[in-house]
């Protein structure tokens, strides 16, 4: 019985304990609780404090280094990316054909004092120092020489068909240059290039007419030699035989050989002259004249129209000469000009 009672008793009192614990532990719990909000609170508060220090004082932005060296701050990355792509990437100006950025433009997140202002253009300008530029450019070729360069190839092309039209025979060839050196880049306009070219062209022109030993007596083309033979007496030579110095060009050939006329014309003369024995002469126009002297015999007759390479005579030795020959003259303005200078070069 008493040990019954005595468990009672003692499970009572556990009960009781444990009720009591529990009671400590509740009241604990709820004095932590409250700490720890109290503390959170303050926290938060404190934090709310310094954050809105920050944004009074500070402001965020975006560093941009290149190749790690800090180059300024920008505002927005996207609206910045978008300014890259207007300015470098979609980079069109004349000549340029590829543009590439060599170096990679890092951003990093900073706060900085709000006074500070973000420089975009000055990043822009840096990150345009690290743009690597191909520029393009054609050159014109004429028998492979390069003769002039323009911007595109529509000119180019324009440029050659025009000049095509003229005379198709011409070789042109159409190159495309590109550099990365922008001193390179020598073009023209179309206009000057096509100026340029046709100048070329008359020159060449009268480069190779001069190498065939022919060429422009004040404006008038001279298409032939007169006679193929050998040179016995230059212009302007003085000689026993001659009052006066020579006034034309002696070429001895067989007696019979044809003389061409050297250029389109009328015949002006066509009979004896004196010391010049049978002469032809013939009128080009633009005051040029061309006399054939000493002929054996003259095969036009005055006012007859002549074309270039037409046989007016042949040679001879009639008049004041020594054997048979052509003298041979060219008269600017009735005065006399060295033939050599245009034909014979
Ligand atoms: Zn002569």
């Amino acid at each position: 019985m008493h040990r019954i009672y005595s468990i009672i008793i003692f499970s009572r009192a556990q009960k009781t304990s444990k009720r009591r614990v529990k009671y400590i532990l509740k009241k604990k719990l709820k004095f932590y609780t409250k700490e720890i909000l109290k503390f959170f609170n303050i926290t938060i508060i404190a934090f709310g404090f310094i954050v809105a220090i920050i944004f009074i004082k500070y402001k965020p932005v975006y560093a941009v280094s290149i190749s790690g060296e800090e180059v300024g701050y920008i505002q927005n990355e996207q609206e910045f990316n978008k300014l890259v792509e207007e300015n470098i990437i979609n980079y069109d100006s004349k000549n340029v054909d590829q543009v590439e950025l060599e170096a990679n433009p890092e951003y990093e997140l900073k706060l900085v004092n709000k006074s500070e202002e973000t420089n975009e253009s000055t990043v822009l300008i840096a990150l345009q120092k690290e743009l690597k530029i191909t520029y393009k450019y054609y050159d014109i070729l004429l028998d492979g020489e390069k003769i002039d360069s323009v911007d595109t190839k529509e000119d180019a092309e324009q440029i050659v068909n025009s000049m095509k039209e003229e005379n198709e025979e011409l070789n042109f060839e159409i190159a495309e240059q590109t550099t990365d050196d922008i001193f390179e880049v020598e073009t023209n306009t179309l206009e000057v290039a096509k100026e340029n070219i046709a100048n070329k062209l008359v020159e060449k022109k009268e480069i190779e007419e001069k190498e065939k030993g022919i060429a422009d007596v004040n404006g008038i083309k001279i298409a032939n030699l007169p006679v193929t033979g050998t040179i016995t007496s230059r212009y302007a030579s003085v000689s026993r035989l001659r009052v006066s110095t020579h006034t034309g060009l002696d070429i001895a050939a067989a007696k019979g050989t044809p003389i061409k006329v050297v250029s389109d014309g009328v015949v002006t003369f066509a009979g004896w002259s004196g010391s010049y024995g049978y002469i032809v002469k013939v009128d080009h126009g633009n005051n040029v004249e061309t006399w054939y002297a000493h002929t054996s015999k003259m095969l036009v007759s005055k006012g007859q129209e002549v074309t270039a390479g037409e046989k007016i005579a042949l040679v001879g030795s009639t008049g004041n000469s020594t054997g048979p020959h052509l003298h041979f003259e060219i008269r600017i303005d009735g005065e006399t000009v060295n033939p050599q200078n245009y034909i014979y070069k």
